[in-house]
């Protein structure tokens, strides 16, 4: 076999990395990396890395988006991976791009970001479909706007991306829509083919950029709107006034000057933000 082209950042190509480090992706951990930097520096260049900055990653796994956001200008990639099997690959990358890197062994879920992050860090990740969607939801669900991040560029299978995004009509919207549309502008920039993947998962995937809004769309507190959304979308097929019933039916509606025979796909974030004022401080 031909001797593998040395890579731009002088650090080994990620498939000798892989096996030099035994790093078999695992299943449990949702593990499907990415092997080619021109992807991982596309997603960087998504994520502003050209522009300097703080960068948190979650997930770096043997870290082919790490080198990516440090070769392409971050000033620096704080870094948090579950799996410690990963941490020695991590730790020569930190070590190509010394006092630019800081790894962390945790579990993101339960990570404080606003305890160490400083404001203004922009958020990059390619995470299991369950730990990403969980982990937009706290990011989105802070007490205190605007957040500590910048923005958030994260990869999710196309089907999630498309409910992040989903306007009202559209099948796609719900739950995960009126929450992003309520505090950010979120969008598509592009598909990931499964093919850049090892191993390939099921579906396609899709980079998606969130960034916030200076203040939400319309005044709301977060647990309601939660309780609101989930209530109605839980039965999208049905008219409100018969989905809401258990948070006060055609009463609360009418508190909210919404006309109670619509469906939830039909309602704004403005309007789910009206129902969730309307549910009332005992609710
Ligand atoms: N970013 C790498 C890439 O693009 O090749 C790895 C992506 S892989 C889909 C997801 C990574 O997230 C794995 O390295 C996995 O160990 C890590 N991970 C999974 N759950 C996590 C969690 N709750 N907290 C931190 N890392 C997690």
């Amino acid at each position: 076999m031909p001797a593998a082209r040395p890579m731009p950042d002088g650090l080994p190509p990620l498939r000798d990395v892989i096996a030099a480090h035994d790093l078999a992706a695992r299943k449990s951990l949702g593990q499907n990396f990415l092997l080619d930097l021109n992807l991982t520096r596309k997603i960087a260049r998504a994520a502003g890395a050209g522009d300097g900055g703080t960068f948190y990653e979650v997930g770096p796994g043997p870290g082919g988006l790490t080198r990516a956001l440090l070769s392409e200008g971050a000033d620096k990639v704080v870094a948090v991976e579950r799996d410690p099997r990963c941490l020695p690959a991590l730790e020569a990358i930190a070590k190509a791009y010394p006092g630019r890197l800081e790894i962390m062994e945790a579990d993101a879920l339960d990570f404080d970001e606003r305890a160490i992050l400083p404001p203004g860090t922009h958020v990059a990740a390619n995470l299991p479909y369950n730990v990403g969607t969980a982990l937009l939801i706290k990011w989105l669900s802070g007490a205190s706007w605007p957040p500590f991040w910048a923005g958030l560029t994260l990869m999710f299978q196309r089907e999630v991306a498309e409910r992040i995004t989903a306007k009202p009509g559209s099948a796609h919207y719900g739950r995960l829509s009126v929450l992003a549309a309520w505090r950010t502008k979120a969008k598509i920039l592009f598909d990931v083919n499964r093919s850049a993947f090892v191993p390939p998962p099921s579906v396609t995937s899709s980079i998606v950029r969130l960034d916030p809004l200076p203040a939400p769309v319309a005044e709301a507190d977060i647990r309601k709107l939660e309780t609101v959304t989930a209530t109605a979308f839980g039965q999208r097929r049905k008219m409100l006034r018969q989905s809401l019933k258990p948070l006060g039916g055609e009463d609360l509606l009418e508190k909210a000057g919404i006309d109670p025979t619509a469906r939830p796909e039909q309602l704004t974030v403005a309007q789910f933000a009206a129902l969730a004022r309307a549910l009332g401080s005992d609710s």
